[in-house]
């Protein structure tokens, strides 16, 4: 669903992503994981169009990104197929809960309101906070706020979903509430990209790890064969400090 072949990315002068060869099939759930600056945010950013490139090939679902975008029908395709999650909420903060996942169902895909109001609820009881639908995000927990957010990717019925960090910003205690809510969805078969600090998560979750080292894929594989018998001195030695 994803390809990526001989991307490369820069800001300013600064290299970024460097040759990035990636492919994920569907239904395959790839874990990113790497160092602070290694270009994890910026890739998984390049595959909803929220950052350009500037040479290499980028297909999204059969949708073509041309280098320096210049391709704004497959970037409207893509935005309406890929859902995204990040470490802050971001949830419109003067809208309830319900109506902040309605929203983008009845503007993008013009869902009636009866329509949008039936999807919400049922994605909130999915997430388990079916009561808390006509609250404001702030009158939540982060948790709650965070699973919000997965509702709110999900109401657009996306193929593909990419979360970059969403436990970062939380709370410890509640960062098992997003992972399960996670680990559902990988387990109904979503396709998923996912840059996580969370080892435990990637080893049980993942079908593939993938290890950056300053905008390079140095390693990739199962999540046993990346954690237990990493191949690159690179790997190891991040390995080494976060597990
Ligand atoms: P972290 O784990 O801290 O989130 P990351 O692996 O997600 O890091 P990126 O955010 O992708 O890293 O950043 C990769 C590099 O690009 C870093 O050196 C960063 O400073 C730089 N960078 C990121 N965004 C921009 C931007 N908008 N303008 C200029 N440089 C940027
Ligand atoms: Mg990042």
């Amino acid at each position: 669903i994803v390809e990526m072949k001989g991307m490369n990315k820069y800001f300013g002068k600064l290299h970024v992503l460097k040759d990035i060869d990636l492919t994920v099939a569907k239904g395959e759930v790839v874990v990113i994981i790497g160092a602070s600056g290694s270009g994890k945010s910026t890739l998984i950013r390049c595959v909803n169009g929220l950052e350009e490139f500037e040479s290499g090939h980028l297909t999204v679902d059969g949708h073509p990104l041309a280098p320096k975008s210049g391709n704004p029908k497959s970037l409207a395709e893509i935005r309406k197929e890929v859902g995204m999650v990040f470490q802050q909420f971001n949830l419109f903060p003067h809208l309830t809960v319900k109506k902040n996942i309605m929203l983008a169902p009845q503007k993008v895909k013009s869902s009636s309101e009866t329509v949008a109001n039936a999807t919400a609820e049922r994605l909130l009881n999915r997430v388990g906070i079916g009561n808390q639908a006509d609250k404001y995000p702030s009158q939540l927990s982060g948790g709650q706020q965070q699973r919000v957010a997965i509702a709110r990717a999900l109401a657009m019925e996306p193929r593909l979903m990419l979360f970059d960090e969403p436990t970062s910003a939380l709370d410890p205690e509640m960062i098992g509430e997003v992972l399960d809510v996670m680990r559902e969805l990988a387990k109904e078969g979503m396709t998923m990209m996912v840059v996580t600090h969370e080892m435990g998560f990637a080893r049980e979750v993942a079908d593939r790890v993938i290890y950056i080292h300053e905008g390079q894929i140095v390693e990739q594989g199962k999540p046993d064969e990346v954690f237990d018998n990493p191949q690159n001195e690179r790997t190891q030695a991040f390995l080494s400090r976060v597990l």
